[in-house]
C-alpha cells in the first residue's frame, strides 16, 4: 500500500498558506494541520506562565510542559492547550510579537517536530502548512509548494482578515516576523529543495486553490 499523501506548504506571514491549505484539504478530502497555531499555541502558554520569551533558556526550560492538541479539520481547525481552546487568544499582538523569538529556540522546535509528526503519521493524507513542513518536517513529501506575495498584498488581506486593522502596522509585524523566521539557526524559512513557488500577488484565492490542486493531481499521475 503506498503511504499516504503528504502535501506541505510552506511560505511568509500572509502569503496565503492558511486559506489555500484548508481549501486545497477540503476539495481533496484530506486533514490539514496549522503547524503556526502549534507555535503559536506554545507561546501563549509561556506569555501566560510569565516566561520571559526573548531568554531562550528560560523558553527551553518549559517547553515539554503544554499539552498542545491541534484539531485537523479543514473546515473547523481547532488548538487547544492543556485543554482549553485558544484559537482566539493565539492571534492577539502579544502572541504576534512573541511568536518568532519562541519558535527560534531549538528545543521548541524539537518538542512541536515529534508532535507534527505524530499528527502527521496517525491517519490518512494531510496537507501541512509552516515554514519548515518540506525542508524539515516532511523533507520526501510528494508536493512541495513555497507561497509567498508582495508585503503590501499581504499587509492588506491579514489586516481585513482581523476586521480592519491598520495595515501599515500589520505589515511591519509581517515583516518583522520574517526577518526573524528566516534568519534563525535552526529551521529557517526557505523553500525546500523540489518545492514549486507560486507568488500568490495577482490571483484569487480560488485561483492558488486551483494550482496546488493540480500539482497534487500531477504528482499522483506519477505514481
Ligand atoms: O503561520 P503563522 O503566521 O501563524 O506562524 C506564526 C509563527 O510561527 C511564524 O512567524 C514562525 O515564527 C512560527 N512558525 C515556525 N515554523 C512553522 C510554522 C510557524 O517557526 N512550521
Amino acid at each position: 500500500m503506498s503511504s499516504p499523501l503528504v502535501v506541505a506548504i510552506d511560505g511568509t506571514s500572509g502569503s496565503g498558506k492558511s486559506s489555500t491549505s484548508r481549501g486545497v484539504a477540503d476539495r481533496l478530502g484530506l486533514r490539514y494541520l496549522d503547524t503556526g497555531a502549534m507555535f503559536r499555541a506554545m507561546t501563549c502558554w509561556m506569555l501566560a506562565q510569565g516566561v520571559d520569551v526573548h531568554d531562550p533558556a528560560a523558553v527551553a526550560a518549559r517547553c515539554d510542559e503544554p499539552e498542545i492538541v491541534s484539531g485537523t479539520d479543514p473546515l473547523a481547525p481547532t488548538i487547544t492547550v492543556d485543554g482549553a481552546d485558544v484559537a482566539v487568544a493565539i492571534r492577539s499582538d502579544d502572541v504576534n510579537a512573541a511568536v518568532s523569538p519562541v519558535s527560534a529556540v531549538p528545543e521548541v522546535r524539537a518538542r512541536l517536530l515529534r508532535l507534527q509528526r505524530d499528527v502527521i503519521a496517525s491517519d490518512g493524507g494531510i496537507v501541512v502548512e509552516g515554514r519548515d513542513i518540506g525542508s524539515v518536517v516532511v523533507p520526501d513529501a510528494p508536493v512541495k509548494v513555497y507561497l509567498s506575495a508582495d508585503p503590501s498584498a499581504r499587509a492588506i488581506r491579514r489586516a481585513a482578515e482581523q476586521g480592519g486593522a491598520d495595515v501599515e502596522a500589520t505589515q511591519a509585524s509581517l515583516l518583522a516576523r520574517d526577518r526573524i523566521d528566516s534568519g534563525r539557526a535552526t529551521a529557517p524559512l526557505v523553500m525546500a529543495d523540489g518545492a514549486v513557488h507560486i507568488d500568490t500577488t495577482p490571483y484569487s484565492l480560488d485561483e492558488v486553490i486551483g494550482l496546488v490542486v493540480g500539482l497534487v493531481e500531477a504528482a499522483e499521475a506519477r505514481t
